[in-house]
């Protein structure tokens, strides 16, 4: 049952749906692109979308804390997905905090304003960057992913405020940059101490509630082989022979095809909101001269991986010795694993309250959200593992992430806003 200060809340965002479009459209005209892994933040646009930030923040009486990561300050440690040498400078993050006005459980809002690249312009049939509307749908990179959920939860934290609405419990607003690359930016923002006790992601959700996300572990395999030339038939490589380096790695792809079926089926690997691992080669990369035997191929993977799992390296690199050992060559010159920093999956239990206050809010509005995983990951890792505070992510309903054309449903943004707003009210406690 809504209450009258609650049915208020909702008139407003109601009445004021242009400005929650107009809002969204403004962070979709910045190019907060996530630089390349080795690239590095170019241009005002990063800066001055935190700049609109800082100033809607304040607007409501937030005090603020703006300041640029330091990636080599960062701890690093299992599961991190630490980037030590990785250069973040001119991608602020942003943190605003408002003290409650009494005795409430206290709350995180986080969301991420960069975005994945647009990709190919032409494929787009919409200007990536200028937030254009046609019917329901505002289109651009990031209209869905997500900073339609950025405008969302500081739209709805307005018009708490104008409807005459006081908090009970401190709200923290978080802006951070790299979740689509590393996740460094909320992991500072938990190194630095920020706590409550729930976060609410506010990552496109399609309205259901996510509560489970696989970790991600990337890589590469080197395959070695011995050169010889391409038009003689090699004596045995025992006697000095040419190997091929490109039949080498067919068993080795192999290998990992049948790791990722084994998986399919080990009870270990099971989730009930998470397909199980998998390990995929995704890029391949070997030979010289077109008359020469191969003397390497290098085989990059990307593999993901439910929260149990604790060492998905060790478990691909037993598999590949295990099928090097077989193979007279390979055993007697393995292939090489070489891992990146990895990035551990999390959960966070179904009983927690917070999931309640959001499916509770959502109900007021006649949708029925559903506990949901996904594939990969968001930022909820590092509030629930490193934090330890309980993390869902809610959203707007669109679609298109990471691809051409992405866009976000109005009546989805409108919906998520008041959701949100009633989860503030309700989880602070209000008068
Ligand atoms: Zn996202």
């Amino acid at each position: 049952m809504l209450s009258e200060k609650e049915k208020q809340v909702l008139r407003l965002v109601d009445e004021n749906k242009g400005e929650i479009v107009e809002y969204l459209r403004r962070l979709i005209n910045f190019k907060t692109v996530t630089p390349p892994p080795n690239g590095k933040a170019d241009g005002d646009d990063y800066r001055k979308l935190q700049d609109l930030i800082c100033k809607t923040l304040k607007g409501m009486n937030f005090s603020l804390d703006v300041w640029e990561i330091d990636a080599s300050k960062l701890k690093e440690f299992p599961g991190s997905g630490v980037i030590p040498d990785r250069d973040l400078s001119n991608m602020p993050v942003v943190v605003g905090k408002l003290k409650g006005a009494g005795k409430g459980k206290s709350l995180i809002l986080n969301g991420h304003y960069d975005v994945v690249s647009p990709g190919v312009i032409e494929n787009w049939s919409h200007d990536p960057f200028k937030g254009e509307i046609e019917g329901n749908r505002i289109f651009g990179r990031g209209a869905y992913d997500m900073k339609s959920g950025i405008a969302a939860m500081l739209e709805a934290v307005k018009f708490i405020q104008e409807a005459g609405v006081k908090l009970n419990g401190d709200l923290i607003v978080e802006t951070v940059p790299e979740e689509e690359l590393t996740s460094m930016g909320t992991l500072a923002c938990c190194e630095k101490g920020y706590t409550g006790d729930a976060v609410i992601v506010t990552e496109p959700t399609n309205m259901d509630v996510l509560v489970a996300m696989r970790g991600n572990l990337t890589g590469k395999i080197t395959v070695f082989g011995r050169a010889g030339h391409g038009d003689v038939l090699p004596p045995h490589w025992k006697e000095g022979g040419a190997v091929n380096a490109i039949t080498k790695a067919v068993k080795i792809i192999q290998a990992l095809e049948e790791l990722t079926e084994e998986w399919r089926n080990r009870p270990d690997k099971q989730h009930r909101f998470l397909n199980s691992d998998m390990v995929i080669p995704t890029i391949i990369r070997g030979g010289e001269w077109i008359i020469m035997y191969p003397e390497k191929v290098e085989i990059e993977f990307d593999s993901d991986f439910i929260p149990s799992t604790v060492n998905l390296g060790k478990e691909i690199e037993e598999k590949i010795m295990s099928v090097a050992a077989t193979d007279p060559w390979m055993k007697e010159h393995p292939p090489k694993l070489e891992t990146n920093p990895w990035l551990y999956g999390a959960e966070v239990d179904e009983n927690e309250p917070i999931i309640q206050t959001a499916i509770e809010a959502a109900k007021e509005l006649d949708i029925e959200p559903k506990l949901v995983g996904i594939g990969s990951l968001t930022d909820a890792i590092h509030l629930i593992n490193y934090s330890k505070i309980p993390t869902i992510s809610f959203g707007a309903s669109g679609g298109g992430a990471h691809e051409p054309n992405e866009f976000v449903n109005i009546d989805g943004l409108i919906s998520a806003t008041k959701i949100l707003a009633l989860s503030i009210m309700r989880w602070c406690g209000c008068s």
